[in-house]
């Protein structure tokens, strides 16, 4: 540990000092051991903050020095910094599941991270899976460290003024205030990275945050040494223009890369979370080429195999995309046509705009949607760079999301889930079929306790909340009055909160005014709703859905128990009410919810959902977790289905959700239907929808991989050969051509025979085979043909033949040649493709 955070801190006397190695440690934010600590510090700041860093920047000398005098506090520090020292020591599940590590280190680039409110530098969903994935990462010992930007102003912060309008606001983020530390290199120099931009250079300062066992590195441009212009790039998190994000995710993905390289880190893999960072493939396959002295192609070729992408825009119009004339202005340290053929659909287009997934996508060897269904739906995004490729075969997997589920348990989750799973449960690989078992012991009883405790300290939150929200805009007395007892703690609670925004739908209660209105007063099944979210600040469809809700409260003042609007949405909040409610409800217009967190936050909590079949409840949906709308089709924004969508919403809000929360209760009062449904979605789906499984699953099936074939290519023999592959594959794929197809058949099996014609490409390059559509998306189904006799009289002209059984009609068969070598991706790496002409 350095000493330098000292200089930030009030002088801490020396019985005290783990207190500051506790509170920079992040993994407060979901290990809550150490509360009680801080509690008996400054139980005021800390019921105000939940901030560690926050209480030990605040504190005052006085009460430092009584509690240094306290033997009973230093004991129990020493306690909780030994117990915190061990736990981060302890065996890993990585190291016990792999003890020779099969990847050495992970490189995760991501624009946003939510790890916690205390460093608010994310603004939603992407952020928060990459906050999730760094402390998973810690919890199982998988070596990653994260690369951000530190953003001085964060994502704004949002009030609902007097007309129930949202109003934006920028607080600054000051790092000093922040739990995060200057990086200094070997002589205590804070560490820098240059960048060369047009006509100026400018610096990156860097920072460290802690996550356990995990790093997160950030850099920042508000450095007095830059340019004051520069200083504000990383100043707003998706703010300014187009020339600013261009900035920005250079920044990320370059500056990324050569911090990695300043911190002496070597990473196997980059990770990038969405397209932003894509440059970071450019910087290292530059750097490679520098360092082995070949050409940048080659260094692309030997490193695109240590990238991976995920994708998470379930539309191409979401993909970052500039101007060529604005990038030609940057320099990347190669020839600017080379950098935007990379980054286009059509490299010879000279016109096209450069598309950062696009270059995401050309360098990295895998790729991956966010859920089952955003797998499909970006193979079709992403057909127009494979043209002639079917879609299924379009290199583009998926890994479904998880969330990390000790961020969002709450207490009462937190022990009941303990005392059935044990301490561990998320550390190792627990899986769904034990987690039922254990829970098979746990009486109805109890589960209702845990669901009812933990709505009434969501009841208590929220009118907290909703009081100083009404005092600061004004609210009359009686309003105020009203307020303090706004909510039951007994009835059905339901929470919708999200970004406004047009796909995501979060007015279609609002549908039916009147039928909303009875549902919130029935006389015997009464429900209540809190509600949340931001809109961006350019989104003025979303603003006015945040609008109409606060309008539609204002307008039924007897409401006003049932029904809240809460302001300013963010970790803090969501913690709150995914603990708290018993249903969560999501409306998104399919596909667009590429997958959707929030919902999988409420699951350890004994929540169930209710929500449209579109990302990860499309694929985690049975009748006995949950409710679902939708028919599993695509309609765009079909006016006529929104509203049908909110009859069968309300519909079964009335006629099944409401019932069976205060039907078939027993003596005790535990509704034993809701009951039965809680324990089947949170012993199912807890375990799926985690990010531990997510991170298990990125290791085995893209990290793993990617570290194999990057090794490989360590070899230059091997790029060599990758590389005159490629180019005679280029070159002379037009001069390939088939002969006449003859087919044979006997009872059981087809004979295919088949000329083909190679010219001047050697026929090892390639593989000959049938192709048959698959019956369903899955995958494509192909038979290899054999290459045989050369044809008399050709050159380099063969024979070959396939016999297969006669599953399907002779005519679903049609042979075609790829492109094949041992050690590389096709389509990724080689994208021709020759159909036998039918
Ligand atoms: C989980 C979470 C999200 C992501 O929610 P989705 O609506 O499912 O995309 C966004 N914001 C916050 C504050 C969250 O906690």
């Amino acid at each position: 540990m350095s000493i330098e955070h000292y200089s930030l801190l009030p002088h801490l006397p020396k019985e005290l000092l783990a207190l500051a190695d506790l509170a920079l440690d992040l993994r407060w934010s979901w290990s809550h051991a150490a509360d009680t600590l801080w509690e008996h510090a400054a139980a005021e700041l800390w019921s105000l903050t939940r901030n560690p860093w926050l209480i030990l920047q605040s504190i005052s000398a006085e009460r430092l020095e009584q509690l240094a005098a306290d033997s009973d506090f230093v004991a129990m520090l020493a306690d909780f910094h030994d117990s915190h020292e061990k736990t981060l020591a302890m065996p890993s599940w990585y190291e016990q599941a792999y003890p020779q590590p099969p990847v050495r280190q992970i490189a995760y680039f991501s624009m946003e991270f939510g790890i916690s409110e205390a460093l608010p530098i994310y603004s939603g969903g992407l952020g928060i899976l990459a906050g999730d994935c760094l402390k998973t990462a810690s919890d199982l010992g998988i070596p990653m460290v994260g690369l951000g930007l530190l953003w001085q102003q964060g994502y704004f912060r949002q009030v609902i003024n007097g007309n129930g309008c949202q109003e934006e606001v920028f607080p600054f983020n000051n790092p000093h205030h922040l739990p995060v530390l200057p990086v200094r290199d070997a002589k205590g120099e804070w560490l820098r990275v240059e960048l060369p931009f047009p006509g100026r250079l400018i610096l990156l300062r860097a920072w460290e945050a802690r996550i356990g066992r995990a790093r997160l590195y950030l850099l920042d441009s508000n450095d007095p040494i830059n340019h004051p212009a520069d200083c504000g790039i990383t100043s707003e998190l998706y703010g300014g223009g187009s020339e600013m994000r261009l900035q920005q995710e250079i920044c990320l993905g370059v500056g990324g890369w050569l911090l990695l390289g300043k911190l002496g880190i070597q990473t196997e893999i980059c990770h990038l979370n969405e397209g932003h960072a894509a440059f970071a493939v450019i910087a290292r396959a530059r750097d490679h080429a520098q360092r082995h002295g070949v050409d940048f192609s080659s260094a692309l070729h030997a490193t695109r195999a240590g990238n991976i992408f995920t994708t998470h825009t379930p539309v191409s119009a979401g993909f970052d995309r500039f101007s060529p004339e604005l990038l030609r202005q940057y320099s990347f340290g190669i020839a600017a046509e080379t950098l935007l053929a990379l980054g286009r659909e059509n490299p010879e287009d000279r016109e096209e705009p450069f598309n950062m997934a696009y270059l995401a996508m050309r360098g990295s060897i895998l790729a991956n949607g966010v859920s089952h269904l955003h797998g499909q739906v970006s193979r079709r995004i992403f057909q127009p760079l494979f043209p002639g490729w079917p879609q299924e075969e379009v290199p583009v997997t998926h890994v479904t999301n998880g969330v990390h589920v000790p961020s969002w348990d709450s207490p009462a989750a937190t022990t009941t889930w303990t005392k059935v799973c044990g301490k561990g449960r998320w550390m190792g690989d627990l899986e769904e079929e034990e987690i039922n078992g254990l829970f098979q012991d746990v009486s109805d009883q109890s589960l209702w306790d845990l669901r009812s405790q933990a709505r009434s300290r969501l009841v208590t939150f929220a009118r907290d909340r909703h009081l100083r929200q009404l005092a600061s805009t004004g609210a009359s007395v009686e309003q105020i009055k009203q307020a303090e007892f706004a909510l039951d703690p007994n009835i059905l609670t339901i929470g919708f909160a999200r970004r406004f925004t047009a796909y995501k739908r979060p007015n279609m209660l609002l549908c039916d005014p009147g039928r909303l209105y009875r549902l919130l007063t029935h006389p015997r099944y009464p429900v209540q709703m809190i509600i949340a979210g931001k809109a961006h600040p350019q989104d003025d469809v979303g603003k006015n859905m945040i609008h109409q809700w606060n309008q539609f409260i204002a307008g039924h003042p007897d409401l006003a128990d049932k029904l809240v609007f809460l302001e300013d949405y963010d970790m803090l909040l969501a913690e709150q009410m995914v603990q708290g409610v018993d249903l969560w409800i999501n409306t998104p217009r399919r596909p667009w919810e590429a997958c959707g967190t929030s919902g999988m936050k409420v699951l350890v909590n004994g929540g169930l959902n209710l929500s449209e079949l579109d990302g990860w409840w499309a694929e985690a949906y049975t009748p006995e977790v949950g409710w679902a709308i939708g028919d599993m089709q695509e309609h765009d924004s079909d006016l006529a289905w929104d509203t049908k969508e909110a009859n069968d919403l309300y519909s079964l809000l009335e006629g099944e959700v409401a019932p069976l929360f205060y039907h078939d209760r027993d003596p005790q009062g535990c509704p034993c239907g809701w009951v039965a449904m809680m324990r089947e979605s949170m012993t199912r789906l807890t375990p799926r929808f985690s990010s531990n499984r997510m991170l298990r699953e990125y290791l085995e099936r893209l990290y793993m991989p990617a570290t194999c074939l990057y090794a490989k290519r360590q070899d230059q023999a091997f790029v060599d050969a990758l590389h005159d592959w490629r180019v005679a594959v280029e070159r002379h794929w037009n001069q390939v051509h088939f002969g006449e197809l003859c087919i044979t058949e006997d009872d059981d099996t087809y004979l295919f025979h088949l000329p083909v014609y190679f010219n001047d490409l050697p026929p090892d390059f390639v593989k000959v085979e049938l192709y048959a559509i698959p019956w369903d998306h899955s995958k494509a189904i192909t038979h290899s043909m054999q290459r045989g006799e050369a044809i008399g009289g050709s050159i380099n002209g063969f024979h070959f033949t396939v016999c297969i059984p006669k599953e399907r009609p002779v005519g679903d068969y049609t042979p075609r040649i790829i492109p094949a070598l041992e050690g590389a991706i096709v389509p990724t790496e080689a994208r021709q493709i020759l159909w036998y002409p039918r």
